[in-house]
């Protein structure tokens, strides 16, 4: 790997979650650091304010592992990979820029926190979701029921438009169902994940 040192002999190295993608922290390397990070699997840094090699986590347990190191596309800038053993911040956060590193679907999420909103601050009068919500779980359940019959119906059809739109109510409705019952498409993700592992 042809790497370009800076003229104090540091790269700089952007910590990401391998899993969620979350960018952790920027911290600085120079040729040790990298060497003892590769050598260990435990992201090391040359730390500027001490002056020394400093292995993150070294006080606080809370390790970076290794899990891949890439270079950038003029060699200047390292991306590296790991799985976080705790917060990666000293001031106790998961991010130097105090965001939580937790598993993001894109726009899915944000439905989800959409639906979560309105059931919570439920006007029925105003809320589809919430409307719903307040005729019990037993509706909401019976609703995705409904959505997926009529998934079939469609999937036997040759009308993509049809089949896609009662996909996505279909989703939809099991996401509102989900959250009444007090989970998360996480949830299910985990389930899906801990089958794969066997
Ligand atoms: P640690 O490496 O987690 O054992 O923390 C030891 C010390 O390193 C802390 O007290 C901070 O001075 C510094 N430190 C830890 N994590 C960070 C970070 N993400 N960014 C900058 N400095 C840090
Ligand atoms: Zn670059
Ligand atoms: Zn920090
Ligand atoms: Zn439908």
């Amino acid at each position: 790997m042809e790497i370009k040192y800076n003229s104090e002999g540091l790269i700089p190295a952007i910590i990401q979650d391998a899993e969620t993608k979350t960018v952790l922290m920027l911290g600085y390397m120079n040729a040790e650091a990298l060497e003892q990070t590769i050598d260990s699997k435990r992201v090391t840094f040359f730390s500027r304010s001490k002056q020394r090699l400093w292995m993150k986590g070294e006080e606080s347990g809370n390790f970076l592992d290794l899990i891949s190191i890439k270079n950038d596309c003029d060699n200047d800038t390292l991306l590296i990979k790991v799985n976080p053993q705790g917060p990666t911040c000293h001031k106790g956060t998961d991010t130097c820029w105090n965001e939580a590193n937790k598993q993001n679907f894109g726009f899915i999420s944000k439905l989800e926190n959409t639906i979560e909103d309105r059931i919570k601050n439920a006007d029925s009068k105003k809320s589809y979701v919430a409307s719903l919500f307040e005729k019990g779980i037993n509706k909401v359940a019976q609703k995705v029921g409904e959505e997926a019959v009529e998934v079939v119906i469609e999937a036997k059809d040759n009308n993509d438009n049809l089949f896609l739109n009662e996909s996505a109510d279909l989703l939809f409705h099991y996401l509102i169902l989900l959250q009444a019952k007090g989970f998360t498409l996480k949830d299910i993700v985990k389930v899906l994940e801990e089958r794969h592992k066997s």
